[in-house]
């Protein structure tokens, strides 16, 4: 891994991405650039990843794994990851340390990397973003010769720094996570609703609509990510940011907990599911 580098020879010219998994039982998202391949978090089994991808048509050929933050949802199953995929795994100093993970002695590389900061694995080159929320966490940017997609989930509110860091994205994976209404009927604990909705929680439909709003004009794809499963639907979240974006033609989508979607260059009529 190198810190900076020239733009990639990647062929094809655009990042394949593919959504393995995404709510609250778990999140890995495939990024691919060129001959690069990244598995984006931990939170689905070995066996899930090899499964979903084999599914696809997919070998779980795999070149890093990339961890944004700690919680178990994201970050559960990274001692077999390292174990299966024997690959260099990616995280800030924060996580590992929350992770615990100078004391559990694993066979793996780890490479550090800051909140804020461009580095590349293989073809791929990556930005990260510090984002609030109750652990350190990181909004990922993957560029790939002239396609960029971001992961933005895990965050409370929206950072004054999140538009600039969007500004050449193609492909936006971004977290609508609750309702407020839902969340405050439904029948979590109230210590739990409180963490959930506040401010290093979770984005509500509201909230990435507001990021909606003001999409940048290089977007062209947009995917609803790590849905509530209690406190929102996917018709509800659709119906939110269908109506913060401005351009009829930026196609959105709702990421599943249990069926992968692969990103790619399909037309957009096979995308729009609602
Ligand atoms: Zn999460
Ligand atoms: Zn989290």
């Amino acid at each position: 891994m190198t810190l900076e580098g020239d733009a990639s020879l990647c062929d094809p010219p655009f990042v394949r991405t593919v959504i393995l998994s995404s709510g609250s039982q778990g999140n890995v998202t495939l990024v691919e650039g060129g001959s690069t391949r990244l598995l984006i978090d931990a939170g689905i089994s070995v066996r899930a990843v090899r499964g979903r991808m084999g599914a696809l048509g997919m070998d779980a050929d795999i070149d890093g794994v990339v961890i944004t933050h700690s919680h178990s949802d994201h970050a559960q199953h990274l001692a077999r990851y390292a174990a299966a995929f024997k690959v260099p795994i990616t995280l800030t100093r924060r996580t590992y340390e929350e992770l615990e993970l100078a004391s559990k002695s694993l066979d793996a590389e780890f490479h550090f990397i800051e909140s804020s900061q461009l580095f590349r694995v293989g073809d791929i080159e990556v930005v990260t973003l510090p984002l609030p929320h109750d652990a350190p966490q990181i909004a990922l940017k993957f560029r790939c010769r002239g396609d960029t997609v971001a992961l933005v989930t895990d965050l409370g509110h929206v950072p004054s720094a999140l538009h600039p860091f969007l500004r050449d994205v193609r492909t936006l994976l971004l977290e609508s996570n609750h309702d407020p209404a839902l969340l405050a009927a439904g029948s979590y604990p109230h210590w739990l609703k409180r963490r959930v909705g506040g401010t290093f929680g979770h984005l509500s439909n509201e909230q990435a609509a507001g990021v909606l709003r003001k999409l940048s004009p290089t977007v062209e794809r947009v995917v609803l990510m790590h849905l509530s499963e209690s406190n929102n639907s996917e018709a509800l979240a659709y119906r939110v940011a269908r109506a913060a974006i401005k351009r009829p033609h930026v196609e959105l989508m709702v990421a599943q907990q249990n069926s992968p979607i692969v990103l790619d260059d399909r037309p957009p009529a096979q995308l729009a599911l609602f």
